[in-house]
């Protein structure tokens, strides 16, 4: 049935990708090196799609010097890489963030930097706020809700209230005024629902933050949740992942299709192997080079510069991918089509935070 769907979006022929029925999708431009510094973080989420947690502190699961000098050295000598997108973990405890924020900046590059709010209580990180400011980087922030139960039941017990905190904080520094230093919130559904509309949940969040917690910020990016990893497992122990699965299909929209990150975007491990996107390398399905071989940063630290490579190479494409296609499309920028172009029988959740997710 779904696939039927697809086949009348698309000519046959473009159904080629290694999953059972997702359309063939191929890189176009690169612009974005998204670079997942490690696994370490102060937090660990039950929906993570990363399984970050304070224990991923080891070297098998972090960026090294080495590795970072080789991305420094490839912004140097690949002026189409506009755009580094730093994510972890929680990045800033890599003890080589800074100075690879630094490096980049100083080459002219766009520095995003996906912040989880609650590490800038962490020990020798009280300075973030300030310091993100004089580097000038977009901020990422992650605040599943505006609702302080719903918060803590997704990121662990008294995430909100620090992470309000750190908002005051990044705003006291200059972020999310409406002025250069941009700081955008990041908001996924807690359960196997699509997200709501970007542009109608925003208002109730600016709303709800500014009124009730003197909070300020830019833009609302909603993302839908992968069924990968800690959530798969949750969706798993409920019963409700085969139902998710089959909710990600039935919303796929075609609209989407043109602006999934993975056509403008690479992404690096901490180990130095290569992928179309961030999930696809917790999944270990690897970026494969136009002789069909998995790719590293070394491979491209060795090919001619210009980033050639890339052009029209084929995205390894599988069942989760569904989700970045699913009713206004989701992407680490939030969601891709128009929301009145979204496939209208996909669910929605009410304009709010969605209920508890029970596991
Ligand atoms: S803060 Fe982000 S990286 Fe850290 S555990 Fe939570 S979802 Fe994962
Ligand atoms: S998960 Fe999304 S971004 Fe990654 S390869 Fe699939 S469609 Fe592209």
């Amino acid at each position: 049935m779904v696939a039927e769907r697809l086949d009348s979006l698309a000519p046959a022929a473009a159904f080629r990708s290694a999953a059972e029925d997702f359309p063939y999708v191929a890189k176009t431009r690169v612009e974005t090196l998204q670079f997942n510094i490690g696994r370490l973080c102060n937090q660990a989420c039950r929906h993570c799609h990363v399984d970050s947690s304070p224990a991923r502190s080891g070297a098998g699961d972090n960026a090294s010097g080495e590795l970072v000098d080789g991305v420094l050295e490839l912004l140097r000598r690949e002026p189409g890489l506009e755009t580094l997108d730093l994510t972890g973990g929680a990045p800033e405890l890599n003890p080589h963030f800074r100075r690879l924020v630094a490096g980049a900046r100083a080459l002219g590059r766009e520095v995003y930097v996906r912040h989880n709010l609650t590490v800038q209580f962490e020990p020798g990180q009280e300075d973030l706020p300030r310091w993100f400011a004089a580097q000038g980087v977009v901020l990422f922030c992650y605040l599943p809700c505006y609702l302080e139960e719903n918060v803590d039941a997704q990121r662990g017990g008294g995430v909100f209230e620090k992470s309000l905190e750190g908002l005051r904080r990044l705003n006291a520094a200059g972020f999310g005024g409406g002025g250069p230093l941009e700081l955008q919130l990041v908001y996924n559904p807690l359960g196997p629902n699509l997200p709501p509309p970007q542009a109608a949940l925003e208002p109730d969040y600016r709303r709800r933050l500014g009124e009730d917690h003197g909070v300020a910020f830019d833009r609302l990016l909603t993302i839908t949740n992968q069924p990968i990893h800690r959530f798969r497992q949750a969706l798993v122990r409920s019963g409700e992942l085969e139902s998710y699965l089959l909710l990600l299909k039935q919303s796929f929209n075609k609209a989407t299709l043109d602006r999934l990150m993975c056509r403008r975007a690479v992404s690096l491990r901490w180990d130095g192997r290569l992928y179309d996107c961030d999930f696809n390398l917790v999944q270990d399905l690897p970026l494969k080079g136009p002789g069909g071989a998995a790719m590293t940063l070394e491979d491209l630290l060795e090919a001619p510069a210009g980033l050639r490579l890339f052009d029209e190479l084929a995205v390894t494409v599988d069942q989760h991918c569904f989700a970045c296609t699913a009713g206004a499309g989701s992407s680490c920028g939030g969601s891709l089509a128009a929301e009145d172009l979204a496939v209208v029988e996909a669910p929605r959740n009410r304009l709010s935070c969605s209920p508890n997710f029970e596991v």
